[in-house]
């Protein structure tokens, strides 16, 4: 049977898995991924060896890839990653001339995005906004059951400003996922206590009276629900759907959101706040199912 390899090339690990037609899932594997590396080649050495070891046994014919920052899926160029160092980077083509197969590229959280509106917590809805919130922030927009993304940075909602003065890999001060998002709560914690400790971790101190991880999630849960005001503003989702690995702080998380979304929220159109279904698989299923509509 033939199947599509989708791979979700991320900052630590490179998660893969064999995708049907249907976006069900086998062999799911993880690698880690190449660091110090901004002109991209060992990674495209990494991934050149992953699919061919993928073809030993499958008949893979052929490969969705996306990787995190701005991408130009057209022509297969990674424009620009601020977490990989990346810049310009004509990985399609370097990895069909070693594979001999088709590829094709698409931003992380877009493929996250067309994942559960596809097979995931987004299927039955037909507006939704996904948000994954890892080391970083960024969105995808799922309106009339499919994804809206004109422009490479359409859902970069982690680049716009709150009122801190927090610096940015951007170039801005104050934007929103140096607030909310996981790396920021980390380095946030660091910067006011010296230790360093996983978001989660924090996001549990804040339930058992470590004050400097409430203030810091207080704050976290302030502008995230008032960038969700915006958001419900502007499209108006029937559900937000929590991903990445923030939200695996579980129903205590949503809770905390649903509270201030139930204040914040007057005329607007109050979504229904979920979790992923697909959780950390949901990039490289996302892959697949676009390597099936683009290359099957
Ligand atoms: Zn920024």
């Amino acid at each position: 049977m033939s199947l599509m390899l989708g791979i979700d090339l991320g900052g630590t690990a490179i998660k893969s898995a064999l995708v049907d037609r249907s976006g069900a899932t086998s062999d799911t594997r993880s690698t880690p991924t190449p660091q110090n590396d901004p002109t991209g080649q060992r990674s495209i050495e990494v991934l050149t060896e992953l699919a061919n070891s993928y073809r030993e046994t499958a008949e893979v014919s052929g490969v969705g890839l996306v990787v995190p920052g701005l991408v130009d899926a057209q022509n297969g160029i990674a424009i620009y990653s601020g977490t990989l160092g990346w810049r310009d980077l004509d990985i399609v083509s370097q990895l069909e001339a070693n594979l001999g197969i088709k590829v094709t590229l698409e931003h992380d959280v877009t493929a996250i995005g067309h994942a559960e509106n596809r097979v995931g917590a987004a299927k039955d809805a037909s507006s939704a906004v996904v948000v994954a919130i890892g080391t970083a922030l960024a969105v995808s927009v799922i309106i009339d059951g499919e994804v809206y993304h004109p422009h490479p940075a359409v859902g970069e909602l982690g680049h716009t400003p709150t009122k801190n003065q927090r610096p940015c890999v951007c170039g801005l001060k104050g934007c929103l996922e140096m607030t909310a998002s996981g790396g920021a709560l980390s380095r946030n914690y660091k910067a006011e206590t010296g230790e360093q400790v996983s978001a989660l971790e924090i996001f549990e101190r804040s339930q058992s009276g470590d004050t400097t991880a409430l203030e810091l999630v207080e704050e976290f849960m302030d502008v995230l629900s008032t960038s969700f005001v915006f958001v419900s503003a502007l499209v108006g989702p029937e559900v937000i759907v929590l991903a990445g690995g923030v939200s695996t702080a579980g129903d205590s998380f949503i809770d905390r959101l649903n509270q201030e979304l139930d204040q914040k929220l007057t005329i607007h159109r109050r979504p229904k706040l979920v979790l992923s279904k697909l959780q950390a698989g949901s990039g490289s299923v996302g892959a697949g199912l676009l390597a099936w509509e683009r290359l099957g």
